[in-house]
């Protein structure tokens, strides 16, 4: 089963009347454990096109499917829980609870699942050591670098062991060294754990991180790299 499906995906947003196709037919297979850039200019689709894909939003008209599960059938409960289960997110600004350790900040949403305090912290700890963060566990993100910070982000994405990591520009926030270092983990996660990574970026040598590269133009894929059949380098 591909992790994620795309027909056809189309969203509009009404803005004072007026309508704005934000993406306006795109249709795309994700399988588990690809590693896919979605690159474009700014206003081109990517983060409307992140957010069908996350399952935060519905499009307009079109079909997803999120490891076999169509969700235009599916309650806003039913497609939360899919969402919850299957795709892990991470953001350019972190998003932690400043305040609160790393290890409770990855272990939060173990809580929204139900799983007892012991096997919280044990499962927290071992995504915290899978980021290089093991030595960290009682910090609080506010006395983290942003590397550090984003590192946090990314355990408490994988923490629910999901399908899919959704990556929305991870480095637009770091210096080059913090951005090269979040990037490398990724790499790695992505071998070792097989969990599919989708990263949404406009920079060219973060996209370059993938073995595939879908470019997004005015709403529609202008290539897919997966689609080059036979291409080879010139
Ligand atoms: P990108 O992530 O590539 O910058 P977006 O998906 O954010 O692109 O935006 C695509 C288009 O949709 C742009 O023209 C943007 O202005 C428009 N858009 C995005 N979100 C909204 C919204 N909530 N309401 C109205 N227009 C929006
Ligand atoms: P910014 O450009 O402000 O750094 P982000 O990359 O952090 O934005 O967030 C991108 C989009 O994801 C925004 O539309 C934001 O509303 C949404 N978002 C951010 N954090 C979450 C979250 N934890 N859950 C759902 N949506 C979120």
């Amino acid at each position: 089963t591909p992790a994620l499906e795309a027909v056809d995906l189309a969203r509009s947003y009404q803005l004072e009347g007026v309508s704005v196709d934000a993406l306006r037919g795109v249709s795309l297979r994700i399988d588990q454990g690809e590693f896919v850039a979605i690159i474009g200019p700014s206003g081109s689709g990517k983060s409307t096109l992140m957010h069908l894909l996350g399952c935060l939003d519905r499009p307009t008209s079109g079909a997803l499917r999120v490891n076999g599960t169509e969700i235009s059938a599916l309650t806003d409960t039913a497609l939360a829980s899919l969402r919850n289960r299957t795709i892990g997110f991470v953001f350019q600004s972190f998003h932690l609870l400043g305040r609160t350790s790393a290890l409770d900040n990855v272990a939060l949403p173990l809580v929204y699942r139900g799983v007892g305090k012991v096997e919280r912290r044990a499962r927290a700890r071992r995504a915290l050591e899978a980021v290089g963060l093991g030595h960290r566990l009682d910090h609080r993100p506010s006395q983290m670098s942003g590397g550090e910070q984003q590192r946090v982000a990314i355990a408490r994405a994988l923490v629910g062991e999901p399908s899919v990591l959704l990556a929305d520009e991870p480095t637009g926030n770091l210096d080059t060294r913090n951005g090269d270092e979040v990037m490398a983990i990724l790499d790695r996660l992505n071998a070792d754990s097989g969990v599919a990574i989708v990263l949404v970026t406009h920079e060219p040598e973060v996209a370059a991180h993938a073995r595939r590269q879908i470019h997004v133009r005015d709403g529609l894929i202008e290539l897919d790299t997966a689609n080059r059949q036979g291409a080879s380098a010139g």
